[in-house]
């Protein structure tokens, strides 16, 4: 039975466990502020994978047909050899006995409008441009100060601010800060070729992934890792020159995906970076969600899909439980094995990339874990 909150709950951060969370919440018939910093509230024009399990917490907030409508739905990966030779299909655990595609490939700024949509259409209460400077737990409520210098009360804080989460630094600052992982992420989208039907992807030397996703009949974007040694600064001007460098022996699909790099403003890098918050992700009326609490590498496209199940795992424990202390320890116990088990697995795939062992095979642990995670959050 729903217990009432005697206060709205605050997120901080629009992003997708933010807007996930603030939709869950709504649905449930909670009062919800959020407030972002990015006064834009925009996202970067590349696209993400979205698996079953994430389609599945999509579906929960009413928000799976839209994305499969906006998206570009497959269910196999073409893995090839650096020069183009096949080397294996694999099909993806899927969910389609609940009527879900094994995955869905989708421009991140797609995702974000229809999450952003919904969240206002739903009447969560977005704020731009602040965030919070400080929050004291009192007996009945947070008391919280944000940047502009206005005040609130709410029941629950969620730190929803990402990676670099300024919650977590504010209430866990013991938190290891995120860790690089040795390597980098490269996307850039173009057309879609008619062959980029499903993930096709290439295994190329030093330790290097090329692979072509499409996010729309018309568009696909490309994806490389590599190994970047010491973390340097990749100056914005020399993205094109640096990526077609990294590129230069792929064959398959990949020279022709290439003659269609944009200039620096179209080309996304990040360095991959994890972080794994000890459990419980709660401390008074303070709790954690998506990269705040764990945020993975691209090796599983799980990192969005933990986050929406978290929105929702938090959202129906806080409908459940007898007390706020209760529904925020049911949440981290429903999480921590799950999320620990990606960030685990990607870390280790991309060390086997970067140092294969005898008999280590990542595909296989891949689909290991995705089949794991199509058991209900
Ligand atoms: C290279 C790369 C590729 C990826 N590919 C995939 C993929 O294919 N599939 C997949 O499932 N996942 C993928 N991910 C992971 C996925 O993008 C993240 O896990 C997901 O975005 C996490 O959602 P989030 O809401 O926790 O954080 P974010 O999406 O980062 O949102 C955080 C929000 O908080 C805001 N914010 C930050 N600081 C503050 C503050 N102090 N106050 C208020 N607001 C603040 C930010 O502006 C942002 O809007 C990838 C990640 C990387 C790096």
């Amino acid at each position: 039975m729903k217990k009432p909150l005697n206060a709205p709950v605050l997120i901080v951060g629009g992003g997708i466990a933010g807007l996930a969370l603030g939709i869950a919440l709504r649905r449930a018939g909670r009062d919800v502020e959020l407030v972002e910093l990015n006064s834009a509230w925009n996202v970067y024009g590349v696209g993400i994978i979205l698996q079953a399990n994430a389609l599945r917490a999509l579906r929960q907030i009413g928000l799976a047909d839209a994305c499969i409508a906006a998206g570009f739905p497959y269910a196999v990966s073409l893995h090839h050899e650096e020069n183009g030779q096949p080397q294996a299909a694999r099909h993806k655990p899927s969910l389609l006995d609940e009527g879900l595609p094994a995955s869905c490939g989708i421009l991140r700024p797609a995702l974000h409008n229809l999450l952003r949509d919904a969240a206002l259409a739903a009447g969560v209460q977005v704020r731009l441009g602040i965030t919070v400077a400080d929050i004291r737990d009192e007996s009945d409520a947070a008391q919280v100060s944000f940047t502009d210098g206005s005040q609130g009360r709410y029941s629950v804080v969620v730190g929803a601010d990402g990676i670099r989460s300024h919650v977590r630094t504010l209430r866990f600052p013991e938190a290891m800060p995120p860790r690089f992982t040795g390597q980098g992420c490269w996307r850039f989208t173009l057309p879609r070729s008619a062959e980029v039907s499903s993930a096709v992807m290439y295994h190329g030397r030093q330790a290097r992934l090329a692979g072509l996703v499409p996010v729309s009949p018309d568009q696909m974007y490309l994806l490389l890792l590599s190994e970047e040694p010491g973390n340097p600064r990749m100056p914005d001007a020399e993205l094109p020159d640096l990526l077609r460098d990294r590129l230069q022996h792929f064959g398959g699909q990949i020279p022709a995906a290439m003659a269609h790099m944009p200039g620096p403003e179209g080309i996304v890098y990040r360095p991959l970076e994890t972080q794994l918050v000890a459990a419980p992700w709660h401390r008074g009326r303070v709790v954690l969600a998506g990269d705040a609490a764990h945020a993975t590498t691209p090796h599983m496209a799980q990192g969005a899909s933990m986050a929406l199940e978290d929105a929702v795992v938090l959202a129906d424990s806080l409908d459940d439980a007898d007390s706020l202390e209760s529904a925020l320890q049911s949440y981290s116990l429903r999480r921590f094995d799950r999320c620990r088990r990606v960030v685990e697995a990607s870390v280790q795939i991309g060390q086997w990339q970067m140092r294969p062992e005898p008999g280590a095979d990542p595909l296989a642990l891949v689909r290991e874990v995705a089949v794991e995670l199509m058991r209900p959050a």
